[in-house]
């Protein structure tokens, strides 16, 4: 029996025509997927298996154990990626299961070339550009290529990747200096190693346009739904819907509180609907202002959100139009974009989707 526990229902033919939408988009050759995270919390294993069918080769994940679990839902040999590169110890594991690190400091790559035998290694070198978080900048990739020119040969690195700090807002400056740094890096890669391929652009980098496309894209948010950028709204279809399973209907008199710290007191005598889905399953309690839902017309929701269930003011319903025990309350989906009701929590769709809880029964279906 799972009436209780709310259904997120995961369309994989909006998520194959997202895809579509973000390779179309791109000029590069190969347009990968970002599946790290449980696919964005969305189940990595029919969400890999859809994009496979779909044509995708490249496929981008955080760590070793979620590369290994893409590589057993595929057929065929394809190319993954870890971002995180390769942990001490790891290398040979890495080599074993043909799974590329990106690797991400000298540290790293001298222990990479260390530990393996030459004509195994394939891996990727990441390239810091502005985001300072992982990768050897620029001018330390030149040093290091200055004095070893057979670096990326030994190493067997196959593509160079570097990540945009504000692809998401297409003015900031920020973009193109990453963009002329990794161009750099790009030139100065191929002088040693001709065929090197070079992946820059995440979901929101393939609209800044053509400059940032390189070779391999990397989308994620995009083929998830999330419009990271207004370019995409009408563009992606959305790819999760939640609803939540009413509880329990309740009427309240005027002056009584509802929720945790009785700080939300009634106004008038309301009627209510107990929903069970509350911040452990990823509803967060900042939805400022209210979380809002979808019965037939717009539900905001009254009083704290619980850890296991939140409230929806139902006062205003037409009885008829009222729901009952068991009928499922709209959280996430057509009345409720995936992006708006991110912001309202303060939040990014990314963050909304990955916190989702594992409470919910989920549904996959094509249309
Ligand atoms: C998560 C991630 C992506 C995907 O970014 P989206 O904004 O979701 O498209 C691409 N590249 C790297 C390095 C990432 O960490």
């Amino acid at each position: 029996m799972h009436q209780f526990s709310g259904t997120l229902k995961v369309n994989l033919s909006a998520l194959r025509r997202n895809w579509r939408f973000m390779r179309d988009s791109f000029t590069g050759q190969h347009c990968g997927a970002v599946v790290k995270a449980n696919a964005y919390g969305l189940g990595v294993a029919p969400v890999t298996q859809a994009l496979y069918r779909e044509g995708c080769r490249h496929f981008f994940v955080a760590t070793f154990d979620e590369a290994l679990e893409v590589k057993r839902l595929i057929p065929e040999k394809v190319d993954i990626f870890v971002l995180q590169g390769c942990y001490p110890g790891a290398e040979q594991n890495f080599i074993d299961e043909e799974i590329m690190p990106v690797i991400s400091s000298f540290a790293m790559l001298e222990r990479w070339i260390k530990v393996s035998a030459a004509g195994q290694r394939r891996c990727a070198l990441k390239i810091n550009t502005g985001m300072n978080r992982l990768g050897l900048t620029v001018p330390e990739f030149v040093a290091a290529l200055c004095a070893d020119s057979a670096l990326l040969s030994r190493a067997g690195v196959e593509l160079l990747v570097s990540h945009l700090a504000c692809a998401d807002e297409p003015a900031h400056p920020l973009n193109r200096v990453q963009l002329s740094r990794f161009r750099e890096a790009v030139a100065e890669a191929r002088l040693h190693e001709p065929s090197i391929r070079a992946s820059l652009a995440n979901s929101a980098g393939i609209l800044l346009g053509e400059d940032w496309h390189f070779n391999v894209a990397r989308p994620g948010i995009a083929l998830y739904g999330g419009c990271c950028v207004p370019q995409l709204r009408g563009h992606l279809s959305p790819v999760a819907s939640l609803q939540l399973p009413v509880m329990q209907i309740r009427d309240v008199r005027a002056g009584e509180s509802i929720g945790y710290g009785g700080d939300f007191i009634a106004p008038t005598d309301m009627r209510i609907a107990v929903v069970s889905g509350g911040y452990a399953d990823g509803i967060f309690r900042s939805f400022v202002g209210g979380l809002k839902g979808w019965f037939h017309q717009e539900l905001l929701s009254v009083g704290r959100i619980s850890m296991d269930s939140c409230a929806f003011d139902i006062t205003h319903l037409a009885p008829e139009l009222s729901p009952e025990l068991g009928d499922l309350v709209e959280i996430i989906g057509e009345h409720c974009p995936l992006d708006d009701q991110a912001s309202a929590a303060g939040t990014i769709s990314y963050e909304l989707l990955t916190r989702l809880g594992d409470r919910f029964q989920k549904v996959y279906f094509e249309e």
